[in-house]
């Protein structure tokens, strides 16, 4: 049984009861956990939830924006430092420094079983955390960096497979869409996020 929990779905300016986007996809019965971008203060909320955040197996980060990634350093140094909890951080390059940085300032040494995959740019990633296999989509985003859709798919014998496509807060996420229609996946879940200015009411 494969589900989610939407944690938060707001942007960078903080809005009283709503949480920066975050999305948890529970896996194997709740036994392996995988976040989907890591605003600030999503550790605190994800406990208000009463997530079993040593579960967490792979942290996935859709795009640079502070709102989808400031807080991973917080997340590693609440979860992992001092346990022997083991962390995957998916995410566009740049990440690590970031997290060394935030260790640094604090005399601390990120723990060695936190590791890294870069999701590319320019070209579609896959990788596999557990049992769950992942692709990363590069697609536009705001500004001068790219986003990454992201289609997560589980693989467990002993329950069905699940397919999620999560497009994570782009302007245009139509090379995702094409890639799942080339590839023949089908989804189960398709999580879009997107925000629109009021000059944009019509399109929305
Ligand atoms: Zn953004």
């Amino acid at each position: 049984m494969t589900h989610l929990l939407i944690a938060g779905t707001s942007a960078a300016r903080p809005i009283y009861g709503r949480m920066t986007t975050s999305t948890l996809i529970y896996t194997n019965n709740g036994e392996d956990l995988y976040l989907v971008d890591c605003g600030d203060g999503i550790t605190n909320v994800l406990t208000q939830f009463g997530v079993p955040l040593e579960k967490i197996r792979g942290v996935i980060i859709t795009h640079s924006h502070s709102d989808h990634a400031s807080g991973i350093a917080g997340f590693v140094h609440s979860v992992v430092f001092g346990t022997s909890v083991e962390l995957i951080i998916a995410a566009p390059k740049g990440i690590q420094k970031l997290i060394d940085v935030v260790f640094e300032y604090s005399g601390d040494t990120v723990p060695k079983t936190v590791s890294y995959i870069d999701l590319s740019d320019d070209q579609i990633t896959h990788f596999s955390i557990k049992n769950t296999s992942f692709t990363s989509v590069p697609i536009p985003h705001h500004g001068s960096i790219k986003g990454h859709g992201i289609i997560c798919q589980t693989h467990y014998t002993n329950h069905q497979d699940t397919s999620i496509a999560i497009t994570g807060d782009t302007n245009d996420s139509s090379l995702l869409a094409e890639y799942i229609v080339q590839q023949n996946i089908q989804l189960n879940i398709l999580l879009h996020e997107c925000t629109f200015a009021s000059d944009l009411n019509e399109n929305a």
